[in-house]
């Protein structure tokens, strides 16, 4: 009983590793959200699908398990890395009592990777990534590891900076980050990564405080080594001396 849970990097089968590819040629069945499943349309003609909207994480990896008792090969889909506030930990937890079932984890290009290569190279060094979402995490707690990241001169990436309810979230986060860092310090913030809308910008702290984003944007702060180069934000690692 094999059951693969499979990064699909930002948009599908141009940023899929070969190995996400080769595996999914395995699968009797597909598991992810909709959004997901649409971007590799091309690569599951044919394999049954379980599908279902954002909230029933907890619903379709118990669909995509009970799938794997009853002998399919089934693959678990997530955006970007499976194990990036994906899938991944989850199907362990739900597996866990059922050893029958093997399961094999592919990685694939997170935001912070694929998003990184759009700015230039804004994570050389030291960063930290942390998802603005306080619908598992109690905002305290995000707060707190907001406040250490900046106190740190991490490189911050900020996944899921805002949703309908969560529309001030980000500048509450850079009104925290503005106590250690300089307002002109560097960030950027790319949206849609690898799909058609694709966009990037790269601004001032104290400008992405009043930049309204998305869901589908992924945020950049960069830390005291970060500048523009060539219209690019790269984070220097000192081998220059500079
Ligand atoms: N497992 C995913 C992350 C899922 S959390 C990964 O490893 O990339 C969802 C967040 O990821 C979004 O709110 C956004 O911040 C980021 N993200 C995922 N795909 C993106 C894309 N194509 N463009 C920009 N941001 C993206």
């Amino acid at each position: 009983m094999k059951l693969y849970i499979i990064g699909i990097g930002p948009a599908g089968e141009e940023q899929m590793t070969l190995r996400a590819i080769r595996a999914l040629e395995k699968c009797d069945c597909v598991a992810g959200y909709n959004l997901y499943l649409d971007l590799i349309e091309n690569l599951i003609v044919g394999k049954e699908r379980i599908q279902t909207g954002m909230m029933k994480e907890v619903d379709r990896c118990t669909a995509a398990r009970d799938a794997a008792l009853n002998g399919k090969t089934v693959a678990v889909i997530s955006s970007g890395d499976a194990g990036v506030y994906g899938m991944a930990g989850l199907m362990f937890e739900i597996c866990e009592n059922y050893p029958q079932i093997e399961i094999e984890v592919i990685s694939g290009i997170t935001a912070a990777c694929s998003g990184g290569a759009l700015l230039g190279s804004p994570l050389t060094c030291d960063f930290v990534v942390i998802s603005l979402s306080d619908l598992l995490t109690p905002w305290e707690v995000i707060e707190k590891r907001v406040k250490c990241a900046a106190q740190g001169d991490f490189c911050i990436v900020l996944y899921n900076p805002a949703s309908k309810k969560r529309v001030d979230h980000l500048k509450r986060v850079c009104d925290m980050i503005l106590e250690f860092q300089p307002p002109k310090t560097i960030c950027g913030i790319v949206r849609n990564i690898g799909r058609e809308e694709e966009s990037s910008e790269l601004m001032t702290l104290e400008k992405l405080r009043d930049t309204q984003v998305d869901m589908l944007t992924t945020v950049f702060i960069g830390n005291s080594r970060t500048k523009v180069i060539s219209g690019k934000m790269v984070t220097s690692r000192g081998y220059r001396g500079v």
